[in-house]
């Protein structure tokens, strides 16, 4: 399974970047022909890891975001979304459904579970005051 493409995009953590990371994402898989579906469900999960970077890693005061992706030879994406952000001291924890710590701001809680469910795997890796990495991966028919 070797790998036949590959791209890593840096971007500043502000909410519009958040289209910026998506159709970037869009246009790196568009080779594959993928379904509405695959191209729908990648977009959604991508957006869903970016914009927990910008609003709970770095709280909405900027930083860098780093998306980095690749295809390998049997069309698998892998995708990573990587921030330096604040972490989470529990991922378990974060990761059920409707778990949030920003009930205020109309989160639901529900990020991790469409990113889960729209992908084949999900990994996610955080250490406090360090950052988060997501790794998200699905195989595009
Ligand atoms: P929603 O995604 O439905 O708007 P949410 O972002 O709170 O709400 P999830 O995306 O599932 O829900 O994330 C759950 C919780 O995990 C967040 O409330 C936040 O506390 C924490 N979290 C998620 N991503 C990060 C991150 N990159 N850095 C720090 N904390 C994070
Ligand atoms: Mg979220």
């Amino acid at each position: 399974m070797s790998i036949v493409n590959e791209m890593c995009l840096d971007f500043y953590a502000c909410p519009e970047n958040e289209a910026f990371a998506r159709l970037t994402i869009s246009a790196f898989i568009l080779p594959l022909n993928p379904t509405l579906e695959e191209m729908g469900d990648v977009k959604t999960a991508v957006s869903e890891a970016v914009t927990n970077a910008i609003v709970h890693g770095y709280a909405m005061k900027g930083g860098t975001v780093r998306m980095h992706a690749t295809l390998n030879s049997e069309n698998m994406l892998t995708v990573d979304v990587i921030d330096n952000g604040c972490g989470m001291a529990d991922v378990e924890k974060a990761r059920e459904p409707f778990f949030t710590t920003a009930p205020d701001s109309e989160r639901s809680g529900m990020g991790f579970t469409i990113m889960e469910s729209f992908m084949d795997t999900l990994k996610v890796r955080s250490v406090p005051e360090r950052g988060t990495t997501v790794t998200m991966r699905r195989r595009i028919s």
